[in-house]
């Protein structure tokens, strides 16, 4: 552009972003400056342009500058990109040199994140400083007027990365096209495992029920559902029923997994997905994926992040033989080091809008905007899908997905990518924020860590962190009425909250109302086993638990039912919960006949699946409402006065007040007798699902208007891993909004654990800032 406009002068990347300096006519500076703000290239975002007067020079032409490190970081890395039109009509084409290259790529497109060292973003700084590009790539990369100019990870036949295939014991399996050959054996039957972007997929002919049956026993992985790649949008709409938004979402540069409606006899192995009526369909984002698919037998492949049930995916060649060797029948290695691991992104379409699931590939490490300035720290999230945060200014980095901390490869991915990103962005965390729970991994990693540094650690309550990252998402900085819906947190009490009511602000929350508690038999093993729950909350509803009915239903004998009696009677091993998650298991237990649980959150995600076709308008299950005052009990469903608004004391953000609330239990024993009755009449799962869902919806509306009459607070927040459930978030949404509430809902940041961190940086932060100005507040205020 600085050509075109007749300018000279220099451009430059350094850690504070983009310099350039440039003279010439009045008038072509004012057009090149017009054009820099419209004329954006696909992958590029401007977030501000600053102007400064210099005095010219005289110097002529425009050049490219060395990048300088100097200061604190402002620029990121970009995420990776998936192979842009361009490219891959080169790929196709045999004339261009670069004609079934497996990794070109061009400034519109590329790996970015998953082969950087730290910034700025420049070859040496990436795993392609040891390819010395060759005359023609140098050319290209040379030539501001080429697609690949400074493109770093530019490469070609001659002088960038290979493939090679090799056997699972190591020997190479010798071919001229490695592409071909790992086909032939896709379609034959066997498990490839396949070096991508950020890790390794380990990759099977989807329709074929034996193969993806052989790929599930040899991963350890018996129910989770699998993510299948198809050629183009096209293949995708043979799959699944996609909304226009859904196929939007398909073709982003970030070409994440999304999580869309199946379509039946689509020729997938129905082991792909069991049990429930979505599909995770993506497209090809790196060439060599569009290789495979350039052949026209190959049509779906299933492509699952390679790894044992739930250990970080694989990245390194010697990595993938070791832990792999014996789920793979082939490997299909490149000489082109992932330096940082990244599993493929999730999105679905939640009430009309796309919402990030798993956030990784193609996301990060975007930063996400926070509400307000924040000191550098850090803040390290829950317990199982983790992902910390580094803040610092009004930006929040968010980790890729981690997986769960719980073995050893889970927590050195953790510490790699804290020490990556730290250095990466020059964050040099101030004080370090965790869950209040003491026993988490996550929290006692989080201890040690600022220990060494004698950094304070700042504790926040769970649902708290889920309710203040979906406020910050919408730039709220309260107070809002928060609906934490959830599977399990640790709560003030000590008890397993999960169920809850907040009147929430970023540095302090009020507990107005949560589910009522029911025992959790045998603790950690009801979450595996939801049968236990469902004789938790029939217990609790005072039903008689040795019928001949119930045991039939939940798969059990009255010796085993005598047994669990005994734990939640002599409070044995049975702690008490207010979990919305465990209740979606109970009823998915009683209605489904779901005794165990391969995944998390399975029994919930079946309950939703089955009632998919069901109307949205059905009559929901009753809940009863009870506050300390036995006298204001309502039952919710039946006719009768609403709570009265007069035992609430009011609420004025005053942190003195904190705990204060008497606690309005939401009792689901009337849902119990209800749906038992419906059972027994023989009313089909799904009617009984869609009830159960309109019943949670109707009891969290019905509360967030009791906390209005309370607070005055029109503002609702909806946050919790239960978010994740479609038709939940859409209920509570259309019933929130005809009682007139604004309702705010998760985008960028997942309304479950994977969110967690984003939320507990908010929090974190708003209260060491308190603690540094406690004559700021106001402890009147509102009141
Ligand atoms: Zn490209
Ligand atoms: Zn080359
Ligand atoms: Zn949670």
């Amino acid at each position: 552009m600085a050509a075109e406009e007749n300018l000279a002068g220099s451009i430059g990347n350094d850690t504070g972003g983009v310099a350039i300096e440039i003279e010439g006519s009045p008038a072509h500076l004012e057009a090149f400056l017009a054009r820099l703000r419209a004329e954006t290239p696909p992958l590029a975002r401007i977030d501000s342009v600053r102007v400064h007067d210099l005095q010219p020079t005289g110097e002529t032409g425009f050049r490219i500058v060395a990048s300088e490190v100097k200061g604190q970081v402002a620029t990121g890395i970009p995420a990776d990109a998936a192979t842009c039109v361009d490219c891959l009509r080169e790929l196709l084409d045999p004339r261009d040199r670069r004609y079934r290259y497996p990794f070109l790529n061009c400034t519109n497109c590329g790996p970015r994140f998953t082969i950087t060292r730290r910034i700025p973003y420049d070859r040496p700084q990436t795993s392609m400083a040891q390819f010395t590009m060759c005359p023609a790539c140098q050319a290209e990369y040379d030539d501001p007027l080429n697609r690949r100019f400074h493109a770093q990870p530019n490469a070609c036949w001659q002088c960038g990365p290979q493939l090679s295939l090799e056997a699972p014991d190591g020997s190479p399996i010798l071919t001229v096209d490695p592409v071909e050959t790992v086909i032939d054996r896709l379609l034959a039957g066997q498990i490839v495992a396949i070096k991508g972007i950020g890790g390794f997929h380990l990759s099977v002919d989807a329709s074929s029920p034996s193969t993806v049956q052989r790929l599930r026993q040899r991963k350890h992985r018996y129910g989770k559902p699998l993510a299948v790649m198809v050629r183009d949008l096209e293949a995708a709409r043979a799959l699944c029923d996609l909304t226009t938004e859904e196929e939007a979402l398909l073709q982003t540069p970030a070409r994440p997994i999304v999580l869309a409606r199946t379509r039946t006899a689509n020729g997938i192995a129905p082991e792909v997905t069991p049990g429930i009526p979505w599909l995770g369909v993506f497209l090809p984002y790196a060439p060599l994926q569009h290789l495979l698919f350039a052949d026209p037998r190959v049509k779906a492949l299933v492509m699952t992040s390679a790894n044992l049930s739930e250990e970080p995916i694989a990245i390194d060649n010697e990595e993938a033989r070791q832990r792999l060797g014996a789920i793979a029948d082939a490997f299909l290695f490149h000489d082109r080091e992932i330096l940082q691991r990244c599993d493929d992104s999730v999105v679905a379409l939640v009430d009309g809008a796309p919402q990030i699931i798993r956030r990784a590939r193609g996301f990060v490490p975007l930063g996400i905007e926070l509400p307000f300035e924040v000191p550098p720290l850090l803040a390290v999230g829950g317990h199982l899908k983790s992902v910390f945060t580094l803040a610092r200014g009004r930006h929040a980095y968010q980790s890729q997905h981690l997986g769960d901390l719980e073995n050893l490869t889970g927590l050195e991915f953790f510490e790699d990518s804290l020490a990556h990103l730290m250095y990466t962005f020059e964050i040099e965390p101030e004080s370090v924020v965790r869950d209040m729970h003491p026993g988490y991994l996550s929290s006692t990693w989080a201890d040690k860590w600022a220990e060494e540094r004698k950094l304070p650690v700042i504790e926040v309550q769970h649902h708290h962190a889920h309710i203040a990252a979906c406020m910050a998402e919408h730039g709220l900085d309260g107070p809002a009425i928060g609906l934490s819906l959830d599977g399990t947190g640790y709560g003030t009490d000590g008890r397993i909250w999960g169920g809850e009511v907040l009147i929430a602000r970023p540095d302090s929350f009020d507990r107005f109302a949560h589910l009522a508690y029911v025992p959790m038999p045998g603790g950690e093993a009801a979450i595996r086993e939801p049968w236990r729950m469902a004789l938790g909350h029939l217990h609790a509803a005072g039903i008689a638990l040795d019928n001949p009915f119930i045991c039939e239903a939940l798969g059990t004998d009255t010796k085993e039912i005598a047994v669990l009696q005994k734990m939640t009677t002599r409070d044995l091993n049975a702690p008490l919960t207010s979990s919305c998650g465990r209740l979606f298991d109970a009823v998915a237990a009683l209605v489904l006949r779901r005794r165990e649980v391969d995944y998390e959150a399975q029994a919930a995600i079946e309950l939703e699946g089955i009632c998919i076709d069901e109307p949205d308008d059905i009559a929901g299950y009753s809940f009863q409402f009870e506050s300390a005052a036995p006298a204001s009990s309502t039952k919710l469903g039946a006719p009768g006065p609403g709570f009265p608004a007069t035992g609430l004391r009011r609420w004025g953000g005053d942190p003195s007040l904190l705990g204060t609330w008497e606690g309005i239990e939401i009792d689901s024993a009337p849902l119990w007798h209800e749906c038992l009755a419906d059972l027994r009449v023989g009313q089909p799962p799904a009617r009984i699902a869609a009830r159960f869902h309109a019943g949670i919806a109707n009891a969290f509306v019905h509360a967030a208007k009791q906390a209005r009459t309370g607070t005055g607070i029109r503002q609702v927040a909806l946050s919790g891993g239960c978010l994740h459930n479609r038709r939940l978030a859409r209920l509570l949404r259309a019933g929130l909004e005809e009682e007139g509430f604004a309702v705010f809902q998760h985008r960028n940041v997942s309304p479950g654990d994977g969110g967690l961190s984003y939320g507990q940086a908010v929090v974190g932060a708003a209260i060491a800032k308190k603690q540094r100005r406690p004559e700021s507040i106001n402890r009147n205020a509102g009141e």
